[in-house]
Order: C-alpha cells, then sequence, then structure tokens
C-alpha cells in the first residue's frame, strides 16, 4: 500500500478534471486544481487562477493545459522540488527550455500520449521501420475533437518519427472524437494499416497518473514513456 502524495493538477480542462477524478484510486489527494479558467464543474480540490494561493504539500503536479502554460508549471516545479508529469501538446520552444531546464532540479516526463497501447503501436512501427526490405508509402490520420488547438497531434509526430521518412500526415477535426490515429504503409502489392481509438479519455489520466507515481521515485532527469513502462517490463 503507497502513502497518499499531494498532487497539484494544472490545467482544469478536459484532461484535467479527468485527473482530479482519477487521483484518489492511484493514492493521491488532489490538493489544489490550478488554471487561468475556472472548470466548468466544481472540482474534488480548490481552484486557483495561480499559484501563490497554492500552500498544501504537494510531491507531484500533473500538467494538462496549453502551450504557454508548460513553462510556468516547469519553472514553479523547479522551484518548489516538485515532481513533473506533462501531457501537453504543441508546446513553445520556451515550454521546451523550460522543461529541460528543470529536470536540471527534478524528475520530469513529457509525453504526446500517455496511453500503453500507443506506446506498443511505436513501438511496432520503430520495428517495421527497421525491418522492411521495400520501401514503403506511409500515411498517418489523425482524428480529434474539434476543440483542439494543435495539428498534427503531439502522438501523430512521435507516430511519424517512429517510421522515419516523411510520412504524409492528415489531420482531422471533427466532432468530439477524444482520439484516433490510422497509420498505413502501403507496400509492394499489399498494404498495412493499424489503427488506435481511444474510447475513455481517463486512459491518459490514468496513465499520466500511474507514471508520476514512478516518476516520484527517479532522480532529477528528463524521462519518456519508454523510460517508465519498459521499467516495468523484463526487456
Ligand atoms: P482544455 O482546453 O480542455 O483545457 C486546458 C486547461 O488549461 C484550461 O483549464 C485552461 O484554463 C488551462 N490553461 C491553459 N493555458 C494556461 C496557462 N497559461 N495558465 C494556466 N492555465 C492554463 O484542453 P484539454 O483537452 O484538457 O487538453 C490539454 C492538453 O493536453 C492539450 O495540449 C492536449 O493536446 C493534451 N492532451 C494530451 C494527452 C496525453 O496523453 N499526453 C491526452 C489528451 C490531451
Amino acid at each position: 500500500m503507497t502513502q497518499p502524495a499531494g498532487l497539484l493538477v494544472f490545467g482544469a480542462g478536459r484532461m484535467g478534471r479527468q485527473v482530479a477524478e482519477a487521483a484518489a484510486d492511484q493514492d493521491f489527494v488532489v490538493q489544489a486544481m490550478v488554471s487561468r479558467s475556472q472548470p466548468a464543474q466544481a472540482g474534488p480540490a480548490p481552484w486557483y487562477d495561480s499559484f501563490d494561493a497554492v500552500d498544501q504539500p504537494v510531491q507531484l503536479a500533473v500538467d494538462f493545459s496549453l502551450p504557454g502554460g508548460t513553462a510556468q508549471i516547469a519553472n514553479w516545479c523547479a522551484q518548489h522540488g516538485v515532481a513533473l508529469i506533462s501531457g501537453t501538446t504543441g508546446l513553445s520552444e520556451e515550454d521546451d527550455a523550460a522543461l529541460r531546464n528543470a529536470a536540471s532540479r527534478i524528475p520530469v516526463l513529457w509525453a504526446a500520449n500517455f496511453s500503453p497501447g500507443i506506446h506498443l503501436l511505436t513501438q511496432w512501427l520503430e520495428q517495421a521501420a527497421r525491418r522492411l526490405t521495400v520501401p514503403a508509402k506511409t500515411q498517418i490520420l489523425d482524428l480529434h475533437h474539434v476543440h483542439k488547438q494543435d495539428a498534427p497531434s503531439g502522438t501523430a509526430l512521435r507516430l511519424a518519427k517512429a517510421l522515419g521518412g516523411t510520412p504524409n500526415i492528415e489531420s482531422r477535426r471533427e466532432g468530439e472524437h477524444i482520439g484516433e490515429h490510422r497509420v498505413q504503409l502501403a507496400l509492394d502489392g499489399e498494404s498495412l494499416e493499424l489503427i488506435h481509438r481511444v474510447t475513455d479519455r481517463g486512459l491518459f489520466a490514468r496513465g499520466a497518473l500511474t507514471a508520476g507515481r514512478w516518476l516520484m521515485d527517479q532522480e532529477a532527469g528528463q524521462y519518456t514513456v519508454s523510460d517508465w513502462l519498459d521499467a516495468g517490463s523484463d526487456r
């Protein structure tokens, strides 16, 4: 049985609310939700529009804000010695630099996607790219809800990196799709299509919190989803 740890949720939108709701099941106590806009519904913890009001003990911060916000939470975590999980995508150079700087003082894990299924898909694509003996035409479709601000998605960019070369990425923003990625490899006379579809946004929140539990035990540094997930496997 793990000890409950103090959690700060940064960003109180679709994802921040999922994190706050999943926290208790993962032995976290949400001490505060910080975001520039008030959550649509009252959450399980007090909401603040600035870090100044946060005076409860916090061991982990989880960031699902928007570009520009990540630099703020990274600086705050570095100053306060708090481990940081960030899932915000479409980061600015300033955000990236703040995450790098923070990692010299605290453990930081940023990921475009906290789904174990996407991690598996990424590994398959890396393996396929290494093993393909014929040239493949590759295409990625990234399908998300209309509110999503960045395109292509951070996940589509990660999948493209795994494939190597320059896959064609098509981003569609329709309705309330939580997230779907389709990868097509057109080979010589045959084709492969791999589809990852999210049916529950809580998946990302549970992943971020589980990764956070692991991250709190690590030294200062920058970590990836592979560091976390592969730490729990034999390979
Ligand atoms: P959202 O628009 O519903 O919520 C964003 C929240 O962040 C809002 O409460 C907003 O007030 C707050 N915010 C934004 N900038 C801020 C700032 N500078 N200071 C304080 N608060 C700020 O967005 P969402 O759907 O919850 O997604 C958030 C981010 O998470 C997006 O970048 C999205 O792409 C990403 N995301 C990542 C994963 C993953 O697994 N890594 C999964 C889903 C979404």
